[in-house]
């Protein structure tokens, strides 16, 4: 599961994680950004839309609808990785809940930190191509053609959600609704703290050296071979 203030980067090092493992990846902010595109979103995800662009989180019952409806990805063979999901400690007893019901484990929680001012200059300046969502930054990470994907040439957009306004209010959604969060799984003794400064490879670097720290732990195992080779 990846944890992290809104800009650490969960998303691109959800990517690189998967890459590696070959595990089911489960963003709801995706999927939410997937349904935008719908011609005719049910009212359900209208109004999680409409909570979205302003920065607020989804309610409760319509994140967790989202997880339960591909509650399959949990089980896939490769694993699960978790980016974005549970934000509410109510959503993280139902994750608990079914979790359980389908006899699955948690293995590890990442929590992504960074200093707000970190935060704040990479949202404002992030731009995600609208066709293969490959993330830039006007100066951290500039595209070579302007406004364009160097990937797929695709149109660069400057997501609602990360317009100042919406920003302001998504740190506060994650100060008062998330840090609860990570105090539940540290009592779990399930988090591991990741430094998310930096280059996404050398977060990626961090991610794999901090989840060696746990030799108990299967999957973390696993990830600690694949960082020696
Ligand atoms: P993300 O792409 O993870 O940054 O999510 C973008 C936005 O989607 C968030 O700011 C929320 O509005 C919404 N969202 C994503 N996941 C959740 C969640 N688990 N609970 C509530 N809202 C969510």
């Amino acid at each position: 599961m990846l944890l992290g203030a809104p800009g650490a980067g969960k998303g691109t090092q959800a990517d690189l994680l998967n890459r590696r493992l070959h595990a089911c990846h489960l963003s709801t902010g995706e999927v939410f950004r997937a349904a935008a595109q719908l011609r005719e979103p049910s009212p359900a995800i209208q109004d999680a839309l409409a909570h979205m662009n302003r920065g607020e989180l989804v309610p409760d019952a319509i994140a967790c609808n989202i997880v339960s409806e591909r509650a399959d990805c949990l089980k896939c063979a490769g694993g699960f990785i978790l980016d974005g999901f549970p934000r509410t400690l109510g959503q993280a007893v139902q994750l608990q809940n079914l979790m359980q019901d389908q006899e699955l484990s948690l293995h590890a929680v990442i929590n992504y930190t960074l200093p707000a001012e970190t935060i704040i200059a990479r949202l404002g300046g992030r731009r995600i191509c609208e066709k293969c969502k490959a993330v830039y930054h006007m100066t951290d990470r500039p595209p070579k053609v302007e406004g364009r994907c160097g990937r797929c040439d695709g149109k660069l957009v400057h997501r609602e959600d990360d317009q100042p306004e919406a920003i302001q209010v998504r740190l506060e959604a994650y100060n008062h609704s998330t840090k609860p969060v990570i105090d539940y799984y540290d009592k779990l003794k399930l988090i591991v703290e990741v430094d998310a400064t930096g280059t996404a490879e050398d977060v990626f670097a961090r991610t794999v050296l901090n989840l060696g720290a746990l030799r108990h732990v299967e999957f973390a195992r696993e990830m600690w071979v694949l960082g020696q080779e």
